[in-house]
């Protein structure tokens, strides 16, 4: 053991430093609400109007006066009909409205009696078989959102969903935080970018460069716009001249790989020499290496090269701070407690993240090889479980679990 090696820093802490560090990003823009999916808003969005707009039916059917309906079975004058999309007059006295889904109610009716409820008679009546009760099938006017509420707040990021309600109140756009740009390069003498050698004609310690390709998916999805720098080799002047060349117009430069502290690890000195770096060992299994610095006006994030714990890493450091640029208020996936179908006799002194699946019986599983090279494990998962620093785990017991659709998104 180095005596002189820095203690092991906890991840709560690390991510509380990372995300000192992520200011938001000045800058928003108007983008088209169809277009608005993944991105963050910028604006509160506050309702103009009712939603529903006004009183109206949920039935095909008719709407009744029901101090008028003194016994089930009376027969009223059908007095108007009142398709959706229609402004209907005042309920006649006396008599039942034709009325469809969605049709605004009469005034001076009070309830829906669904069609088949009815029956038509050949005069052209309508019997009311069923006494209808006050208010039955009547979607009231503001119901969903009363004018002048907020029904999306800034820092929401967008989903369907919100695209749905975005336009249940009129807006065709919306104001939204700008894509963070994404500076991306591996580093390593050894990688390979699949398609250019074919596996057979693979040389000796070469590998595929299998990082880019998941950490481009997962910044595409975070809203990012990727400046792909492909891959950079393991010399100190070309780190230092593909740094410089990614710090002019980016606000986060992307490394995996060569954060170690080898001699074949340039990161360190390349980014130290335009910038300023701190090298962090952190306290989690997978990645205990990670850097932060800045190069210029640009963040700097070096991640560990083996690809789990590049991949688990960047979900639970990188993702946070790349949503709080974009001045996001969730940063962080509820994380769910499920009973451990697994035991894990062997404490580790590092927080664990560990691949595990969830199973029919309602429990969570392990994938059979936990080490960090081992990118299957992470294509098995449908999560992570948290385990703490020097915990064991006996079958059963709960545990947080962390879902990979939610880490994904
Ligand atoms: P390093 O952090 O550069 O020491 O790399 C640690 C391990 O991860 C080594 O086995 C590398 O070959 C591997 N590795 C680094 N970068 C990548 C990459 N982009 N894709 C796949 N494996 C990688
Ligand atoms: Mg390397």
């Amino acid at each position: 053991m180095n005596a002189t090696r820095p203690p092991l820093r906890p991840l709560d802490d690390a991510l509380a430093a990372l995300l000192e560090q992520a200011r938001p990003l000045a800058g928003a823009e108007s983008v088209a609400t169809f277009d608005a999916d993944g991105r963050v808003l910028a604006e509160d969005l506050v309702s103009a109007l009712q939603v529903p707009p006004q009183d109206n039916s949920s039935m095909d059917g008719y709407a009744v006066r029901r101090g008028e309906i003194a016994d089930e079975g009376v027969p009223l004058p059908v007095s108007q009909r009142v398709p959706a999309g229609t402004a209907p007059q005042p309920l006649q006295p006396g008599t039942a409205a034709r009325i469809f889904t969605g049709a605004p109610v009469p005034a001076g009716a009070d309830a829906i009696v669904m069609q088949e409820d009815t029956e038509s008679l050949a005069d052209g009546r309508v019997r009311i078989l069923r006494m209808p009760s006050e208010g039955q099938w009547i979607r009231r006017s503001g119901e969903d959102i009363t004018r002048g509420s907020t029904v999306l707040a800034r820092g929401e990021r967008l989903g369907p969903p919100a695209q749905g309600l975005a336009a249940s109140i009129g807006r065709d756009r919306l104001q939204v935080a700008r894509r963070p740009r994404v500076a991306l390069f591996s580093t390593g003498d050894e990688l390979v970018m699949p398609g250019q050698v074919a596996p057979e004609a693979m040389p000796p310690g070469a590998i595929y460069n299998s990082n880019r390709f998941f950490l481009r998916s997962l910044l595409l999805r975070l809203g990012c716009e990727v400046r792909d720098f492909g891959i950079v080799p393991d010399r100190r002047d070309a780190t230092v001249q593909a740094l410089r060349a990614a710090a002019a117009d980016n606000d986060l430069i992307l490394t995996s790989g060569g954060v170690s502290v080898g001699e074949e690890d340039h990161i360190k000195p390349a980014v130290e020499q335009l910038g300023s770096l701190a090298l962090w060992q952190i306290a989690m299994k997978p990645g205990k290496p990670f850097a932060y610095g800045t190069v210029g006006q640009a963040h700097f994030i070096g991640l560990p090269g083996n690809p789990v714990s590049s991949f688990v890493t960047f979900l639970l450091l990188v993702r946070p701070f790349l949503l709080k640029l974009q001045g996001a208020t969730q940063l962080w996936p509820v994380a769910l407690q499920l009973p451990a179908h697994f035991d894990w006799p062997r404490p580790d002194k590092r927080r664990e993240f560990l691949r595990a699946r969830r199973n029919a019986a309602g429990g969570v599983e392990l994938f059979a090889n936990q080490s960090s090279g081992v990118l299957t494990s992470t294509v098995w998962a449908d999560g992570l479980v948290d385990v703490p620093a020097g915990a064991t785990i006996a079958h059963g017991q709960a545990m947080r679990f962390l879902p990979l659709a939610e880490l994904l998104a």
